[in-house]
């Protein structure tokens, strides 16, 4: 079996391709990723001998690159990571995100359609959905909850979706669809809300949290995802949607108060800024189809899944430090107005 994983020298892609390898050691895996400045060729260090791995660097949008790829590789399974992937970035330049997340989304599936393939799978995510109630503790998105998009990065993700599923119905491309919550865990890119609040701590730096930090989101340790996606490429249903999420909802304030907490630090870091527009309120996923047809359960709890990702980021500074130390100072001096 050979598999492509787009972007995965990112956050959940480089874990899914350490997922793969370990288990299924036979199965030959390409990485094909533009490294933006969310993709680290260092995250996937640890593979860059293994025989089954190859990495390429490439842009999805890049047509005849992909066209020359497929017809040489001939993958059985793509599973498409590469996205823009950051809600404050899409706010501020939302044409990259249509670029990379819907046009990159059409070029990898005309090449399956060229080449013949046998699943796309794409890595959606719960954004789609749009937000929830705060006071409704009792509503959940399911498979059937309409589409109906807050931010540009989630219009993009929601518009690939649909694309998916009209290259399903058109020309019978076997796709599935697997749509998650807020992942954490090891290689989570600086500027995503755990590991900023982490670093910032570890620096005795404010911790800034988007307004009141009532927003609740549903946290998922990110191997408990990647599980989710093999079990989808290889069992799940052609044409499919599965919702991915592990009933672990969160406010804002309630992960940073833990991390505080975890590291020793005092909460008086906290600090809080102007909220994110059109900021969604809660996010919270039912998993039951995934769980009904395919088994799968979310297996780290996240009292357990915090701690690993905290000692993570504390054992692999220099992962981090070599990102922060770049580009990645002017976004953060322009988002929250200090370094
Ligand atoms: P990330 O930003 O950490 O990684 C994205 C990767 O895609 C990077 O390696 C980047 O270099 C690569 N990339 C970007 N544009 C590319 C292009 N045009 N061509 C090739 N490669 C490109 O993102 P992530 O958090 O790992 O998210 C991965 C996927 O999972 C995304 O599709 C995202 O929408 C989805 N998702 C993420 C979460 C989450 O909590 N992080 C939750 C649900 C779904």
């Amino acid at each position: 079996m050979k598999i492509i994983v787009t972007g995965g020298a990112g956050f959940i892609g480089s874990n899914f391709v350490f997922h793969m390898l370990k288990e299924h050691p036979d199965y030959d895996i390409i990485c094909l990723d533009k490294l933006t400045y969310a993709g680290n060729l260092s995250t996937l260090a640890s593979v860059t001998d293994n025989p089954h791995f190859k990495f390429v660097k490439l842009d999805i949008c890049d047509r005849e690159g992909v066209y020359k790829l497929f017809e040489e590789e001939h993958p059985d399974i793509v599973v498409n990571f590469a996205a823009e992937s950051h809600v404050d970035r899409s706010i501020e330049n939302p044409e990259i995100f249509l670029q990379t997340n819907i046009i990159g989304t059409a070029t990898l599936m005309d090449a399956c359609r060229k080449y013949g393939i046998k699943r796309y799978h794409q890595v959606s995510t719960d954004e789609v959905y749009g937000d929830l109630p705060l006071d409704r503790p009792d509503l959940f998105f399911t498979e059937n909850t309409p589409i109906h998009t807050s931010s540009p990065y989630s219009s993009s993700k929601a518009g690939a979706d649909l694309l998916v599923l009209a290259y399903h119905r058109t020309y019978g491309l076997p796709v599935t669809i697997s749509r998650c919550s807020n992942n954490y865990g090891p290689y989570h890119f600086p500027e995503k809300l755990i590991p900023l609040m982490i670093i910032n701590a570890l620096h005795d730096k404010p911790l800034p949290v988007y307004g009141e930090g009532k927003n609740v989101r549903d946290w998922l340790y990110v191997e408990d995802h990647c599980k989710a996606i093999d079990l989808i490429i290889h069992k799940g249903k052609v044409g499919e949607v599965y919702n991915v999420g592990g009933h672990n909802e969160k406010t804002n304030i309630e992960i940073v108060k833990i991390i505080c907490k975890e590291l020793g630090k005092p909460e008086s870091l906290i600090t809080h800024v102007e909220d994110r527009k059109g900021h969604d309120m809660r996010y919270a996923i039912d998993p039951t189809k995934i769980h009904n047809e395919l088994g799968w359960l979310p297996e780290t709890k996240f009292e357990d899944g915090i701690k690993k990702t905290i000692q993570w980021y504390l054992d692999n500074k220099e992962w981090w430090e070599n990102i922060i130390s770049g580009d990645y100072q002017n976004y953060y001096q322009e988002m929250y107005g200090h370094r």
